[in-house]
């Protein structure tokens, strides 16, 4: 298996300005071919730097990709620091300048700059790849049959670079498969049921497809491997198997691929046509932002209230003021009275509420930072739950106690 490295260039990174996605990209779709990231490193626009961490990585990996630090700005040095890491020179590349030439005029620039010509500069022992998004080409170094690939920062180049021309590439160099997976997800009936199940299916999958079990709380997702040469043929496999596998299953499948949470919500209460309501405090409509996140959701969310003061809680959701008064606000019994009370104003089957101190001070009545009641009520059952996360900042808090609510519904 070949090993990677993936450095990621940039002061704006260190400095907390940009996150790096590219990373999290270009290690997807490396795992897509069977290519083992081992390492990832973000480092700041410095030629030493770079340079000693090329010499690290070449030590671990068989392949460096690193993104960033290749603009006609002075603050980025990746190529300098790349000619004089192999003792290579830089001049300009004839054909990597007509690209350039001809991607500026696309764009109605006609006249180039000494700072563009730069980007044709590349160091001679380079193989380039051309950017059909941006001016800085991509460049290749080989060293001891390892490769170093050098392409510039801004996302939205890097990933056609990558998906076009370099997995292609890599393909065709180290003769890889690619490996595609699809997730079939299975509610209310356990693992060794759900074998016995499917257990001829299973022993008649064509040799390159592989199938496990990954149990999950109260599902079992199924996931099915399939390795080859061809994408598209591994993804006409996959659904053919998929095909198969789910009538033999279908009264217990809740989604067909690694679904969020809310699409999962969103097949659930579409086909056994049932209707939804909110009624939030501590997570203020986040819960009804994610469902109404999947599109079609207005033929299940009828509406969502934010009862953020106490006295709305009582004015539009019925809470009665002795339960205050007896239990405070944030406790099972008002978690009970919010969902009830919604669920007469929407008239929905469902009804979810959620209330808590998401901090960072003290709740009114003392209650700990973190302490979130919500309640799941469906027609008359009534199940309301307890949580307390101290840790999460506020944010992460009102996204956590909403996935959990919607989690537990389905
Ligand atoms: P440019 O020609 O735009 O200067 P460059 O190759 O020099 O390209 P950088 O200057 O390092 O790339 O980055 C350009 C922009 O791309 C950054 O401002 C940042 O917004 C984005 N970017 C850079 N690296 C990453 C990364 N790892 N993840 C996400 N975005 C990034
Ligand atoms: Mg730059």
């Amino acid at each position: 298996m070949k090993n990677a490295v993936l450095i990621t260039i940039g002061d704006e990174i260190l400095s907390g300005n940009t996150v790096d996605t590219n990373s999290n990209f270009i290690a997807n779709e490396l795992k897509n071919i069977g290519v083992r990231v081992s390492q990832i490193l973000t480092i700041s626009d410095e030629i030493e730097i770079i340079k000693n961490a090329i010499k690290a990585a070449f030590e671990i990996g068989d392949l460096i990709i690193t993104t960033g630090g290749l603009g006609p700005t002075r603050d980025d040095k990746t190529k300098k620091a790349i000619a004089e890491f192999f003792n290579d020179e830089i001049a300009l590349d004839e054909e990597t300048f007509n690209h350039l030439k001809a991607y500026m005029e696309r764009r109605g620039r006609l006249e180039i700059l000494e700072r563009n010509r730069e980007q044709a500069f590349v160091p001679t022992k380079s193989k380039v790849f051309q950017n059909h998004y941006g001016t800085a080409p991509c460049m290749m170094m080989e060293q001891d049959g390892k490769l170093l690939f050098s392409l510039p920062g801004v996302p939205y180049e890097v990933k056609p670079l990558i998906k076009d021309q370099i997995i292609p590439y890599l393909q065709q160099k180290f003769s890889l498969n690619y490996i595609s997976s699809r997730i079939v997800s299975v509610v209310g009936i356990p693992e060794s049921i759900l074998a016995d199940m499917i257990e001829d299916w299973e022993l008649a999958l064509p040799r390159n497809l592989s199938l496990s079990y990954l149990p999950v709380g109260t599902r079992v997702k199924l996931r099915l491997t399939a390795t080859g040469e061809n994408d598209a043929i591994l993804q006409q496999q996959l659904e053919e198997e998929i095909q198969k596998v789910l009538p033999l299953i279908k009264d217990h499948v809740i989604a067909t691929s690694e679904d969020k949470i809310e699409k999962i919500l969103a097949e659930i209460l579409s086909e056994r046509k049932l209707t939804v309501s909110t009624a939030e405090s501590c997570t203020g409509g986040e819960l009804a932002k994610m469902i109404t996140s999947n599109p079609g959701s207005s033929t299940y969310f009828l509406g969502g209230i934010v009862a953020y003061a106490t006295e709305k809680k009582v004015e539009i959701l019925k809470v009665k003021k002795e339960t205050i008064e007896e239990f405070t606000v944030v406790s099972e019994q008002v978690a009970a009275e919010m969902a009830e009370g919604c669920q007469k104003l929407f008239k929905t089957d469902i009804a979810l509420s959620t209330t808590g101190v998401a901090g960072p001070g003290k709740g009114e009545d003392g209650k700990e930072v973190g302490t979130v009641f919500y309640t799941i009520k469906v027609n008359e059952k009534v199940v309301t739950s307890k949580l307390y996360m101290p840790h999460l900042d506020r944010l992460d808090f009102m996204h956590f106690v909403s996935q959990k609510v919607i989690q537990d519904l389905v």
